[in-house]
């Protein structure tokens, strides 16, 4: 894997009105003809992603909106993704005009201040119009961080000067997460522990490679100075009977977790890939809450399995298939299952009993959290596949251990045997 994952940058949004100049600020910062511009309102007919390395800041992707006031017929979708935009930003851009300031800029705030988005103002074209003193000052009231840029030409020394102070605005903004990023799974561990990494090599493992959490988690144990074992299950016992010691912590796919629990020595720490990113993510606790929504499940009720990309579903699926089929096995009934992906996230999110999200590994930490607000204000209970999974087969406090967790409800039925 050469760059940084899409997951791992800062998600910088630019908004503001149609043909305010969002792509032309894109293009300068970037230093190249990024997204495309033209004077035509509604040039840019998606959201544009531009990843880069913006030094000292580190690995951002630049979201490049369409304008929030386009009123084409085609503009209605692109307004929907601008507004998706919102929620995957974790800073904004506030494209201005110069001395022009509507209730469309209001709402725009008003969006940003409801999803604590930390902001930053440009005021744009400010070689075609100069903005007067009175709308500096009055900005700069509502957003403190706020810089001027001509549209172009652009001399060397003018695109410098914008850069600079657009990045130091971005240092000072930036969000906890990204200035000190949690750990995925260092922490758990002292430095020099061992780790192993239970990884099956089954239908849904890609060709030739492994997954991105399994090779976050190896990353994050040598950036802490542990030591990493890799095996599949089948190998596991054989592995830990070699060792001279206990591991200091198992971690395995949610699929088999209850092979893994079965044959962890008891005080050895073990927990799956999923939890380890709800907590890395999500909200352990929220989503470990969440899961026991299960057991108060009726015939018929709604669940919806979020998984947060799109891929060809295969023989016994895990969202479609397996958890579905566990599902009714632990309740002994049947509910509706439904099925999303991608960036879709239904309207009618209230008409279900619970939600289940995948383990999240493409998604930032803001686009889950307003998954799981999203939830929360629908009053919807939410949890996630390597939780769900664990309760489904019982061994959900096992894998809770490690951080000191319990589960609030306990399972309603004890799992009864292997998962088929
Ligand atoms: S579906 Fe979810 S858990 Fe699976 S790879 Fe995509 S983001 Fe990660």
């Amino acid at each position: 894997m050469e760059k940084t994952p899409k997951s791992l940058r800062l998600h910088i949004g630019l908004f503001g009105r149609t043909n305010v100049g969002k792509s032309s600020f894109l293009n300068l910062v970037a230093g190249q003809d990024v997204a495309l511009t033209s004077p035509i309102p509604g040039t840019t007919t998606d959201v544009v992603e531009k990843a880069m390395e913006l030094l000292p800041v580190g690995p951002v992707a630049f979201l490049d909106t369409g304008g929030l006031d386009d009123t084409s017929e085609l503009g209605a979708g692109r307004v929907d993704r601008t507004r998706r935009a919102l929620d995957r930003s974790d800073v904004a851009v506030l494209l201005l005009e110069p001395n022009r300031w509507t209730a469309f800029e209001d709402e725009l705030l008003g969006e940003f201040t409801k999803r604590k988005t930390p902001v930053i103002a440009v005021i744009n074209k400010a070689d075609l119009e100069q903005p007067t003193a009175a709308f500096i000052e009055a900005v700069r009231a509502k957003i403190p961080r706020l810089l001027q840029c001509a549209s172009h030409p652009f001399t060397g020394a003018e695109r410098d000067r914008v850069v600079h102070q657009f990045k130091e605005h971005l240092l000072e903004i930036c969000p906890d997460h990204v200035v000190a990023a949690p750990s995925l799974l260092g922490d758990l561990v002292p430095p020099g522990g061992l780790i192993v990494l239970i990884i099956p090599i089954d239908k849904e493992a890609p060709k030739g490679r492994i997954i991105l959490p399994q090779v976050q988690a190896i990353r994050d144990a040598l950036d802490h100075g542990e030591m990493v074992a890799v095996c599949r299950e089948t190998e596991y016992t054989a592995l830990l009977s070699q060792l001279a010691r206990p591991p200091d912590l198992v971690v395995c796919d949610s699929q088999v977790v209850h092979r893994m629990v079965a044959e962890t020595p008891p005080g050895v720490k073990c927990t799956t890939f999923s939890i380890l990113f709800s907590r890395f993510r999500g909200d352990l606790a929220r989503q470990t809450e969440g899961v026991s929504a299960i057991d108060r499940l009726r015939p018929g009720d709604r669940v919806l399995i979020a998984e947060a990309c799109t891929h060809h579903a295969v023989e016994d699926d895990i969202g479609r298939v397996k958890i579905p089929r566990w599902l009714k096995k632990h309740l002994g009934f049947d509910v509706e299952v439904t099925v999303c992906s991608g960036r879709d996230w239904p309207d009618d999110v209230a008409s279900y009993s619970l939600i289940i999200l995948c383990g999240a590994c493409m998604l930032t930490q803001r686009e889950v959290l307003a998954r799981i607000e999203k939830a929360a204000a629908a009053g919807v209970p939410i949890t996630n596949y390597g939780l769900c999974i664990s309760h489904l087969q019982g061994v959900l406090p096992r894998v809770l251990e490690p951080f000191g967790i319990e589960q609030k409800a306990q399972s309603k039925t004890a799992w009864a045997g292997a998962p088929s």
